[in-house]
C-alpha cells in the first residue's frame, strides 16, 4: 500500500507540474489537490471482508452496501472496457460532507462520486437520500479509475471529458446524468445545445464539460448532466454502430495514446465525422 500511495504521490504532483504556472484558479485547486493527497481513504480502516473497501468512522454500513457491490461493478467494467483492472481499486466510503471534500481533490461536497488520485471517493450522500444511485455512481468511479490505472494520471488528464463521461455513463447504465433523460439530451442536440467534441482535455478543464452554445437549463449542474447524458449518448452510439472498433479505441486509449489517434486506429475516420453522423440520426 505504501508503494501506491508513493505512486499517487509522485503522479498526482507531476500531473500539476504539466498545467503549468499560469491559470489563477490552480492555486485553489493545487490546495484541494494536497488535501486529496494528504487524506486518501488508504489511511481510513478497512473492512474485513473486502479490504479495498475503507470507511471513515461511522460510515461502516454504507461500506457494507458498497462491498456488496463492488464486485459485480468491477465485473461490468472489465466486460465493458475490455481489459481487466490494472491493480485493485481502492474504496472510500464518508460518513460526513466535510471528510468527503477533504479527500476527493475537489474540496466540495456536490459531486457524489470522485475519482482521485485513482482511488473513488463515495459521498455519504450515496447512504443517504441517494441510496438508489449507489451502483451506478460506484460503476461509473470504477469506469474512471479503470482508465486511470492504467494510463496514469497525465495521461488520464489529457483524455477528453466528454469521452471520460461518456464511456463512465455508459458503462454505469446512466450514473451521474440520471436527471436528465434522452428525449431531453437529443431535443438540445436538435436545437444545436450540445456538449463540444473536444479532442484532448487538461487540468484546467478537469471537470465539467463545454458546450456549443448555451443549453436552455435551469442550473449549471443540469448543464453538466445534460453534457453527461448527450456524451453517454454518443460514446453508446460509437459502441453499437461498431462493436470491434470500439473495442480497437478503448484499447488503444488504455494503452496510452491519445484520445484523436486512439479514435482513428478504432473507426479510420475522425471523431468530428462521427459526432455529425451521431448528431444527424438523433
Ligand atoms: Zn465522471
Amino acid at each position: 500500500m505504501r508503494r501506491r500511495i508513493f505512486w499517487a504521490i509522485i503522479g498526482v504532483p507531476s500531473a500539476l507540474i504539466v498545467i503549468g504556472a499560469g491559470a489563477a484558479f490552480s492555486l485553489q485547486m493545487t490546495r484541494h489537490m494536497i488535501s486529496g493527497l494528504w487524506n486518501m481513504p488508504d489511511r481510513l480502516p478497512a473492512l474485513s471482508t473486502n479490504s479495498q473497501v475503507h470507511y471513515q468512522p461511522g460510515a461502516e454500513d454504507f461500506a457494507r452496501d458498497v462491498a456488496a457491490l463492488y464486485p459485480d461493478a468491477i465485473a461490468r467494467v472489465e466486460a465493458m472496457h475490455g481489459r481487466r483492472f490494472a491493480h485493485p481499486v481502492t474504496v472510500g466510503a464518508y460518513a460526513t460532507p466535510e471528510a468527503y471534500a477533504a479527500a476527493n481533490g475537489q474540496g466540495s461536497d456536490v459531486p457524489v462520486g470522485v475519482t482521485f488520485a485513482g482511488r473513488v471517493n463515495l459521498s455519504p450522500k450515496l447512504f443517504w437520500p441517494q441510496h438508489q444511485r449507489l451502483r451506478a455512481i460506484l460503476t461509473h468511479e470504477l469506469s474512471h479509475a479503470h482508465i486511470n490505472g492504467w494510463i496514469g494520471a497525465v495521461a488520464y488528464i489529457h483524455l477528453p471529458n466528454w469521452f471520460k463521461e461518456g464511456l463512465a455513463v455508459m458503462v454505469s447504465e446512466g450514473g451521474g446524468a440520471e436527471s436528465v433523460s434522452e428525449p431531453e439530451a437529443r431535443a438540445a442536440i436538435q436545437r444545436g445545445e450540445h456538449f463540444l467534441v473536444e479532442e484532448t482535455g487538461s487540468l484546467r478543464t478537469l471537470v465539467g464539460v463545454k458546450f456549443t452554445q448555451a443549453p436552455r437549463a435551469d442550473s449549471p449542474s443540469h448543464v453538466t448532466l445534460l453534457a453527461y447524458r448527450q456524451a453517454g449518448m454518443f460514446v453508446r452510439y460509437l459502441h453499437d454502430s461498431d462493436a470491434p472498433a470500439f473495442q480497437r479505441m478503448l484499447q488503444a486509449v488504455l494503452d496510452g495514446r491519445p484520445c484523436v489517434e486512439a479514435v482513428r486506429v478504432g473507426y479510420r475516420q475522425d471523431i468530428q465525422a462521427l459526432w455529425r453522423t451521431f448528431a444527424r440520426r438523433s
